[in-house]
C-alpha cells in the first residue's frame, strides 16, 4: 500500500509539473490562442513545432536547467523539422520560410523551453547572416551543416568594453597575405566554446561602424579560445563564454561582404534576432498565463478558490490582454521585416522593447498568483521568469531600442 501511495503521489507530482504539457494540446481552444489569424499551413508547422516543445523539451526542461546541460541531440532533431535554418534558403538546406512563420515556430518551442529556442534562434540568425550575405562558396560550404545542427554557430558581436556602444569594438583583424590576423576577445558569447562557427565583428579598418568587417571562424583554427562557462540567472541550457583571439590567422575567403560592411550585417541579423528573442519571450508568457490560470482554479484560500477573487480574476485578464497585444505587435514587425518595409527596423525594435517588457511582467506576475510554490523550482514558472530576463538585456539592451526608435521618429522627413 505505502509503494502504492508513493507511485501515485509521485505521478501526481509528474503531472503536475508537466501539467505544460496538457495545456500546449489545448491552445487551439483558449481565448488568447497563438493560432488565431494563421494560415492552415502556419497551423501545421505550429502544431509541429507545439508538439516538439511538449515532447522533446519540457520534459527536461528543469533538468537541462540545473545540470547545464546544452542538448544537442534534442537540437538535432529539432532540426529534422526544419528549425535548424527556418528562414535559410531551401537550395543549402534551410526551410525557406518567412519571419512571420519563424517567429510562430520560435513562439511555439519555447513553452518547451526558452532557453534551448533561444539558442536555436541564435544559431537560425547566424546561418541566415551567412545565406544571405555568403557568397556561394561560402553557403554551401557553411549552411547545410548549420540547417541540419551538424554544426552550432555563435554570434560575436559583443566585447569586454563594448556592448551597447558596439560600434566601438577594439578586436582587431589585419591582413597578411590571404589571411586576417585577429587580436582580440569577445563577451558573453552565446553557444561559446561548444560551437564550432564564429560569426566575428572585427575591425579591419578606421574607427566606427564603417570600419567593421565579419568573419566566419571555425572551431580549432589555431588562436581562438574560450574563456569559462558563465554562471548566470537563467538561459542555462546554453553556455555562455569569452571567446579569444589570440593571433588566430583567419582565410580571406572566410570574410562576409567587402570588407565594411560587418557593422551592416550585424544589425540586419540583429532586426530578425529581436523578432525572434521577442517570440521567445511570447512562448513563455502564454504558458505561464496558463499555468496561472490552472493554479487559480485549484489552490484554495479563505474557503474558495483563489480564481474567486475578483482582484486576480482583473490580474489574469490583463496578463492575456498583454499577452495578445504583444504578440500582435511582433507579428507585426515581422511581416514588415519580410517586406523590407521602410518601419521595419523601429517596428522590430519596438516588438523587442515592448514584448520583452511585458512578458517578463506577465510570467512575473504569474509566480506571484503561484504564491510561495511559484518560488519553487518544482515548478515551471519560475524558469520562464528567470530565463526571459535576459531577453530585456541581450541583441541590444530596451534601453538601446528605446534610442533606435527615438532616433528613427526625429530623423523622419
Ligand atoms: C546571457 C547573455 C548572452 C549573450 N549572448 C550574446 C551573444 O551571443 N553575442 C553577443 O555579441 N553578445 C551577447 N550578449 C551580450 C549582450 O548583447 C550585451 O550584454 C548587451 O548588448 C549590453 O551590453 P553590456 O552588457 O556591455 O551593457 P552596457 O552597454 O554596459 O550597458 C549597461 C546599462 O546601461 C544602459 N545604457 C548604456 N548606454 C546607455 C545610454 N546612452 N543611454 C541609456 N542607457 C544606456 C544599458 O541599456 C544597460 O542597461 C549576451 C549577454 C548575456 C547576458
Amino acid at each position: 500500500n505505502h509503494a502504492f501511495f508513493l507511485c501515485v503521489h509521485i505521478w501526481a507530482a509528474l503531472c503536475k509539473y508537466f501539467h505544460i504539457h496538457s495545456e500546449v494540446d489545448m491552445w487551439g481552444s483558449v481565448r488568447t490562442s497563438p493560432s488565431i489569424g494563421l494560415t492552415d499551413e502556419q497551423k501545421d508547422f505550429q502544431k509541429v513545432a507545439f508538439d516538439f516543445a511538449a515532447n522533446e523539451m519540457a520534459p527536461h526542461m528543469a533538468e537541462w536547467d540545473l545540470k547545464e546541460i546544452f542538448p544537442v541531440e534534442a537540437m538535432r532533431k529539432a532540426a529534422q523539422l526544419g528549425f535548424g535554418g527556418i528562414y535559410v534558403n531551401p537550395d543549402v538546406g534551410g526551410s525557406g520560410l518567412s519571419r512571420l512563420d519563424t517567429s510562430i515556430i520560435f513562439e511555439a518551442l519555447s513553452t518547451g523551453c526558452v532557453s534551448t529556442t533561444a539558442y536555436i534562434s541564435i544559431h537560425n540568425m547566424c546561418a541566415w547572416m551567412i545565406d544571405t550575405f555568403g557568397n556561394n562558396e561560402q553557403r554551401e560550404k557553411f549552411c547545410p551543416d548549420l540547417c541540419a545542427m551538424q554544426k552550432f554557430a555563435s554570434y560575436c558581436l559583443t566585447e569586454p568594453g563594448s556592448g551597447s556602444d558596439a560600434a566601438s569594438l577594439l578586436t582587431s583583424a589585419t591582413l597578411q597575405g590571404d589571411h586576417y590576423i585577429l587580436n582580440g576577445s569577445k563577451a558573453f558569447i552565446s553557444g561559446g566554446g561548444d560551437t564550432d562557427v564564429y560569426v566575428v565583428m572585427c575591425r579591419t579598418g578606421g574607427k566606427g561602424p564603417k570600419g567593421i568587417s565579419c568573419l566566419v571562424v571555425e572551431k580549432g583554427t589555431p588562436g581562438l579560445s574560450f574563456g569559462k562557462k558563465e554562471k548566470k540567472v537563467g538561459w542555462n541550457s546554453q553556455p555562455t563564454r569569452a571567446v579569444i583571439f589570440e593571433d588566430c590567422a583567419v582565410p580571406v575567403i572566410n570574410r562576409l561582404g567587402a570588407e565594411g560592411e560587418g557593422f551592416s550585417i550585424a544589425m540586419k541579423g540583429l532586426n530578425g534576432g529581436r523578432i525572434n528573442i521577442a517570440s521567445c519571450s511570447l512562448g513563455a508568457a502564454h504558458a505561464s498565463v496558463l499555468l496561472a490560470r490552472d493554479h487559480m482554479c485549484v489552490r484554495k484560500q479563505f474557503g474558495e478558490t483563489l480564481s474567486n477573487s475578483q482582484f486576480l480574476q482583473f490580474k489574469l485578464a490583463e496578463m492575456a490582454t498583454k499577452l495578445v497585444a504583444s504578440r500582435l505587435l511582433v507579428r507585426q514587425a515581422a511581416v514588415a521585416l519580410q517586406e523590407g518595409r521602410p518601419e521595419a527596423v523601429s517596428l522590430c525594435s519596438m516588438a523587442k522593447l515592448f514584448v520583452t517588457d511585458e512578458c517578463f511582467s506577465i510570467c512575473n506576475q504569474a509566480l506571484q498568483i503561484h504564491g510561495g510554490y511559484g518560488y519553487l523550482k518544482d515548478y515551471a514558472v519560475q524558469q520562464y521568469v528567470r530565463d526571459i530576463r535576459v531577453h530585456q538585456i541581450l541583441e541590444g539592451t530596451n534601453e538601446v531600442m528605446r534610442m533606435i526608435i527615438a532616433r528613427s521618429l526625429l530623423t523622419e522627413s
